[in-house]
């Protein structure tokens, strides 16, 4: 695995570890067949996970909708920003979005203003 991945793929593959420690959970009840009480605790827990899982899940539907879609200079695909800084999905090229241009109209002059100050 990499060691930077984009932000949105993060919290997708910790939602999927959740679900996954979920099963293992429930599953490790069963070795407790004989004390339904502490099986049902590691039922209970186990769903609690997928539960937690899916509120995560959830919580990227909402973080895509505020993240903005960018074409990746390096690989020419769609990926999504979030925050400022963010790395492409598909080339783990790092991206920034210029916070002072933000909220400001793009304006033709500031192509054809020279910028010579250096
Ligand atoms: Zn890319």
């Amino acid at each position: 695995m990499a060691k930077y991945s984009s932000k949105i793929n993060k919290i997708r593959t910790f939602a999927l570890s959740l679900i996954f420690i979920g099963f293992i959970v429930m599953y490790g009840g069963i070795f407790f067949k004989s004390h339904p009480i502490v099986m049902t605790i590691f039922m209970i827990l186990g769903l609690l996970f997928i539960v937690a899982s899916t509120v995560v899940y959830f919580w990227i539907g909402m973080l895509s909708t505020r993240s903005v879609q960018v074409i990746c200079p390096n690989c020419g695909k769609p990926t999504k920003i979030l925050g400022r800084v963010d790395i492409c999905m598909h080339c783990d090229e790092s991206l920034t979005l210029d916070k002072n241009l933000a909220g400001k109209d793009f304006d033709e002059k500031y192509n054809r203003k020279k910028i010579s100050d250096k």
